[in-house]
């Protein structure tokens, strides 16, 4: 459309509003010296020519007397940086991570950055904004910017299929009414999923450590008030029931140790471990302890250190813990008279050391070996606190190794036992 009305510009511009009346008053001149003219015809020719001229002065100037294709020209030189301007604010408003859309009166999406279309799917822009978040606060949110002429309608909670919650900020973006710039809104989701499940975590974690120490805790109280009242003068049972709440206690004890334990393990957890640690002494003394638990059931333990893996770098105290804490679960929940098989091997560059707990236990069904390290999960509660478990020993030794810039396997078989192996860096000494 433009191309074909160049020619005629050009035409018109060399058409200047002399030139016409000269050429008027030539014709006009040769007619009358012919005589071939009459009063008639020199209207229609003067009219004609007038017309002309008009219409070469309304297109070389517009009303406010600026020449018309000076206007153009900075029309199109404004529109070109319009242009630039947008693209470069597209590109900033892709490169931002959380998801922004801008949404028109009529309810459609007439941008989304990438993060936006990730969230949302990529045919989003074009179309109804509601189509993508069908919540009623988001409807009303969006009402009242463009029918109460709201600046802000606030934050709104968003949560998608996948369980991914935003909180949505939607605003007014003021036009200036016009079609080229009319009113929008934008609405801003920023992601609150992980701040969310933390909280949930928090809440979970306060409910059951409070849930685990008033079950003893009740015990406890209903047995002073047993020995206070009906069995006050009952002396084996006065003795049953002492011994319980010993038990008891201790179990609390327990409880609030590995609590303690848990956050200090926490505290420490960017600081990398640097101490040597030798491993078979470690080992033998905490096989000892392991052993006196199950030596009720027959559990035996066997240690086998390959050469090359003797010495590891860690924190001496923590790596006692893991330690501690898997044989102690081994012997607790090993079959009776079986074995209990505690090992190190290096890798093939001797950089690392894998230590592993093997029993020959029950085993653990492949559903509960992800929840395992969870705090208070256990797989078999009544078996777990009949051995005095707080639940939280696995926990700790995931939070340990974590430290460890190490992770904890678990490989079970039911029926046959269960392979608890983490993998540690190895001293140069070794
Ligand atoms: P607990 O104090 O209950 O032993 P843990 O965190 O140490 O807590 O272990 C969590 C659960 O994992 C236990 O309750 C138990 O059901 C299961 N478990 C741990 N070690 C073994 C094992 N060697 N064999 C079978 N089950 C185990």
């Amino acid at each position: 459309m433009n191309q074909s009305n160049k020619p005629r510009t050009k035409l018109f511009s060399l058409l200047t509003g002399r030139m016409v009346i000269v050429v008027l008053l030539a014709l006009f001149a040769f007619f009358w010296s012919l005589d071939l003219i009459s009063a008639l015809a020199a209207v229609v020719i003067f009219s004609v020519t007038s017309g002309l001229l008009l219409q070469i002065d309304r297109t070389d100037t517009d009303s406010t007397g600026q020449k018309l294709g000076e206007k153009k020209e900075s029309s199109m030189v404004f529109g070109r940086q319009r242009g630039a301007i947008k693209s470069v604010r597209a590109k900033t408003l892709h490169a931002v991570p959380l998801p922004i859309l801008i949404i028109g009166e009529d309810h459609g999406v007439s941008f989304a950055n990438h993060a936006a279309e990730e969230l949302l799917g990529g045919d989003v822009v074009g179309n109804d904004v509601y189509l993508h978040l069908q919540q009623a606060r988001i409807v009303d949110a969006i009402q009242k910017i463009f029918v109460d002429g709201k600046k802000h309608a606030g934050v709104i909670r968003f949560t998608n299929s996948q369980k991914r919650t935003f909180d949505v900020t939607i605003s007014r973006v003021s036009g200036t009414g016009s079609k080229d710039v009319p009113t929008q809104a934008m609405a801003f989701f920023y992601e609150v999923t992980s701040m969310l499940q933390t909280e949930q975590m928090r809440v979970d974690f306060v409910a059951n450590a409070s849930h685990e120490l008033r079950t003893p805790l009740s015990s406890v109280i209903g047995f002073i008030e047993t020995l206070q009242g009906p069995a006050k003068d009952d002396t084996p049972a006065r003795e049953r029931f002492l011994g319980i709440m010993q038990t008891e206690t201790e179990r609390m004890v327990r409880l609030i140790d590995d609590l303690l334990s848990l956050s200090r393990i926490e505290m420490s957890r960017h600081e990398s471990p640097d101490s040597e640690v030798n491993l078979p002494a470690m080992i033998n003394s905490i096989v000892l302890t392991a052993s006196s638990i199950g030596a009720e059931r027959n559990i035996e333990f066997e240690t086998n250190i390959a050469a090359g893996a003797e010495k590891v770098v860690a924190d001496a105290d923590q790596l006692m813990q893991v330690l501690i804490n898997l044989s102690v679960n081994a012997a607790k929940y090993a079959d009776r008279d079986t074995t209990v098989f505690v090992g190190a091997v290096a890798n093939a560059d001797n950089s690392a050391v894998t230590i592993s707990i093997r029993d020959e236990g029950p085993g653990i069904l492949e559903e509960h070996l992800a929840r395992l390290t969870e705090r208070f999960y256990r797989v078999d509660d009544a078996r777990s606190r009949k051995m005095g478990g707080t639940g939280l020993g696995l926990a700790i030794v995931k939070h340990i190794l974590l430290r460890h810039d190490s992770l904890l396997n678990v490989k079970s078989q039911v029926g046959k036992g269960t392979v608890f192996s983490f993998t540690l860096k190895a001293s140069a000494q070794n």
